[in-house]
Order: structure tokens, then C-alpha cells, then sequence
């Protein structure tokens, strides 16, 4: 019999190098699945419906909401964004590990909503500090919206310690190393 796989919510503030963590991850690990998750956000330039999301409008999006077709959906700059809840099951059910990119809220969600099958992982940076800078490198914001937005990822932080693994990303080797160890190590335990 194939083990069941696992649901791996890799979260954490923006700036904190998400992104990165999560292709290192997912390009380390075979049995990898992509979960493609519904959104009523318009795409951008690079963006390929079907892959990188499933575009729908909203009266579509509130419709798989009515059926149950969603696992868990959020609303977040104004857009909804969920996970189809029968690939996830099915790729779980076939051994295979889905990573997914959530928001803190949705993160917690995922977790409620299948704790058995949900290692949750919050990203964090060294200190507040250098989140500041990076996102101020980063420079895809102005003053104003920068000081908005570090005052809710200050908000949040506390929340962070619900997660089963708090990594701080202050090497990315390292950081993602220790993702794939408690990956592992949670397999291992099923
Ligand atoms: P973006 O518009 O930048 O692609 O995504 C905005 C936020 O929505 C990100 O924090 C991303 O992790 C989150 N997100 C993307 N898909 C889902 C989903 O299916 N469920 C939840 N809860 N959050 C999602």
C-alpha cells in the first residue's frame, strides 16, 4: 500500500523569501505536486491560467464555494483565493506531498480542516529589522504602503508560533535544509 503523503503549508511574512524556499523545496523533492488554486485576480504578464492559477470571476468562484468544491478560500487585497479540495485529497491519498504557498490565515485553515495530513511552516526572518530592509530593497512599495504593511506583518507575528515549525530564514541553504529535514521527519512518523 502506497503511504499517504502530506500537506505542507510553507507560510510567512512578504519579504521574507517565500518564494525562493518554496522552489527550492518543491525542486528537491520528487514526489512534489502542485496544487493550482482558483482566483478572481486578474493574471499578470507572465502568468499562464491553468498553471500558475485557475482565473475565474467571481460568480464562478462564489459557485465552487456553494458546491463544496473548495478546501479552504480566502479574500486578501480584495481577491478571492482557494484550493479545489478533491486533487488535493487525491494526490495526498497517492502518497504525493503538496506544498503549498497560503497565507497565515488560510495556513491555520488547511490545518483545521485536515490536521492529520498538515505539517504547517512558518518562515520567519532574523529580526523585523532586516525584514525592513529587504522589503525596502525589494522597493515594490512606496513609504506609506511599506509602513502599512509592516505594521500588519508586526501584528501577525505572534501568530506564527501556532505553526508545528517556526524556521528562521537567515541562510537559505540552511533554511531550506531544515524544511526538508521536518518534511522527512514527519513522514517518517506516519
Ligand atoms: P498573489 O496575488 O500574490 O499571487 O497571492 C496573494 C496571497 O494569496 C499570497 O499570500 C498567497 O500565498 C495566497 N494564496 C494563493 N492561493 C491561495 C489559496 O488557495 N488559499 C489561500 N488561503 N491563500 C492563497
Amino acid at each position: 500500500m502506497t503511504p499517504r503523503g502530506l500537506l505542507v503549508v510553507i507560510a510567512g511574512p512578504s519579504g521574507v523569501g517565500k518564494g525562493t524556499v518554496h522552489a527550492r523545496v518543491r525542486a528537491a523533492l520528487p514526489e512534489a505536486w502542485l496544487s493550482v488554486s482558483l482566483t478572481t485576480r486578474s493574471p499578470r504578464p507572465s502568468e499562464v491560467d491553468g498553471v500558475d492559477y485557475r482565473f475565474v470571476d467571481r460568480p464562478t468562484f462564489e459557485q465552487a464555494i456553494a458546491d463544496g468544491l473548495l478546501l479552504e478560500w480566502t479574500e486578501y487585497a480584495g481577491n478571492l483565493y482557494g484550493t479545489p479540495v478533491t486533487p488535493v485529497d487525491d494526490a495526498v491519498a497517492e502518497g504525493k506531498v503538496v506544498v503549498l504557498d497560503f497565507e497565515l490565515e488560510g495556513a491555520l485553515n488547511v490545518k483545521e480542516m485536515r490536521p492529520d495530513d498538515t505539517l504547517t511552516i512558518a518562515l520567519l526572518p532574523p529580526s523585523m529589522e532586516e525584514l525592513q530592509r529587504r522589503l525596502r530593497e525589494r522597493g515594490t512599495e512606496g513609504d506609506d504602503a511599506l509602513a502599512a504593511r509592516l505594521e500588519v506583518i508586526a501584528a501577525q507575528m505572534p501568530h506564527w508560533q501556532r505553526f508545528d515549525r517556526v524556521i528562521v530564514n537567515d541562510d537559505l541553504d540552511r533554511c531550506v535544509g531544515e524544511v526538508l529535514d521536518a518534511i522527512a521527519e514527519t513522514r517518517r512518523r506516519r
